[in-house]
């Protein structure tokens, strides 16, 4: 990356977070056409036709989507996207203006620093050098800067695959958010260079249970009513130890760390497993949440009056499935639940996972080490969801690969969705220098 886009990649992200592009949920967002047609107007000032696109019935919810041809067509095509939304931010407890981009101790500050504008401006400033250099990828890589990755997608990577899937033809791949983030890893040879690369997520379901019995005068207890019944049922789902289930992602993860930090681990066995998560302590990370599934019991709703049996009683339950499980979860659930309350899903999104054995993943890790010779690249299933489950819909293999460098430590994670984001400058660069090496050899 040469000393100009240096320099842009910073003032793109600026730029980015100067539009504020808040997403309540429920519909209500904001500015995300304005995001989306500035970043046209740069694209089209260098020769490309992006194609900006919402539904119909909320134009504003818009969509940016370009197709760069490659170097050489016949290769599967790769899909890099990346979101124009950010959740809201409550100025008052905020040390700055959220939406300012102030600079300070080397950092640019602002809503959607790292979640995901900086993506954005990196991606964008690998096109506009594509533009200015007449350099082409290897293969066709397809842009996507969506709406609404923060609420459900329905105004962006969902609607796109429903109703546009041909603007994704010949996808094979597609790279996002959340994966190869700098961390540094004290093992007892010195500090290691990790970075986890997304390459599954846990699918989400949720349930609502529904108990019923007898109402009546809260001084005459029958024992067995709709309360009772529901906490049963609860206390059942809330503590049941669910089975190992290990991914391949999860599996990778566990080995490569592990070895590094020279902790011997039996990943074949529910013990061995569960015991290798507890040596890795901090660094098992989110593989500990998704060794397994997990089952909470979120809301419950029952009775109206201190001294009246209620006749109903409901709670929903937030359950979380591994890649693999999915056809083990509802019996298992069911099983749980018990034969005296109902349950329904009222939501089910498969988990969705990506080979990690493929030249894909291969090619993101030389990327990174490219950048950092002795980085461990390894890759790691995410405990929740991004927009990589719709894209999966069309069969793409799906990896979160937004790379920070070595200075993100101390600011990432603790900053996304969070008072006071910030991404460090050196890292926004680093990470962009690495993207565009990935996105222009792959
Ligand atoms: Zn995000």
């Amino acid at each position: 990356m040469d000393e100009i886009q240096q320099g842009e990649v910073v003032e793109f992200l600026r730029t980015l977070i100067r539009f504020d592009t808040t997403n309540w949920g429920d519909g209500r967002s904001a500015g995300e056409r304005d995001a989306a047609e500035w970043m046209a107007a740069q694209l089209t000032a260098v020769g490309f036709e992006p194609e900006v696109l919402a539904r119909a019935d909320a134009p504003e919810r818009a969509n940016l989507v370009l197709r760069v041809p490659g170097a050489d067509r016949s290769l599967p095509a790769l899909l890099v996207h990346a979101h124009l939304d950010v959740v809201p931010a409550e100025p008052e407890q905020w040390t700055r203006d959220p939406f300012s981009a102030d600079i300070s101790d080397g950092r640019i500050w602002g809503r959607g620093a790292l979640d995901m504008k900086d993506m954005c401006a990196s991606v964008l400033s690998t096109l506009l050098h594509w533009g200015r250099t007449g350099e082409r990828p290897t293969r066709d890589v397809v842009v996507a800067f969506v709406a609404d990755e923060e609420d459900r997608g329905e105004f962006g990577a969902a609607w796109l695959v429903a109703e546009h899937p041909a603007l994704f033809a010949g996808v094979e791949a597609a790279v996002g958010e959340s994966g190869g983030s700098h961390r540094a890893l004290p093992t007892p040879g010195g500090t290691v260079d990790l970075f986890a690369i997304a390459a599954a997520e846990r699918g989400t379901m949720h349930i609502v249970l529904t108990a019923r019995g007898r109402s009546g005068h809260a001084s005459r207890p029958t024992g067995d009513d709709a309360v009772r019944r529901l906490l049963d049922a609860l206390h059942r789902i809330a503590t049941h130890a669910w089975p190992i289930h290990l991914s391949p992602a999860v599996r990778a993860y566990l080995d490569g760390v592990a070895t590094a930090l020279g902790i011997p681990a039996d990943l074949d066995s529910d013990t061995g497993v569960q015991a290798c998560v507890d040596a890795l302590g901090e660094h098992a990370d989110v593989a500990k949440f998704t060794v397994r599934a997990s089952s909470t019991p979120t809301m419950v709703t029952a009775g109206y009056k201190v001294n009246v049996i209620p006749g109903i009683a409901t709670a929903a339950v937030d359950v979380r499935c591994p890649p693999g499980f999915e056809e083990a979860l509802p019996p298992a659930l069911a099983a749980l639940v018990g034969d005296d309350v109902s349950f329904e899903f009222t939501h089910f999104e498969s988990p969705v996972q990506a080979p990690v054995d493929s030249p894909w993943f291969a090619a993101m890790s030389a990327a990174v080490r490219r950048a950092l010779p002795d980085a461990l690249v390894v890759p790691f299933c995410m405990g929740g969801g991004t927009d990589a489950k719709a894209f999966s819909r069309l069969g793409i293999a799906c990896y979160g690969f937004a790379p920070h460098g070595p200075a993100a430590r101390g600011s990432y994670g603790d900053g996304v969705h969070g008072v006071d984001e910030n991404i460090s400058i050196d890292s926004l660069r680093w990470g962009a220098t690495v993207l565009q090496d990935f996105l222009t050899t792959v």
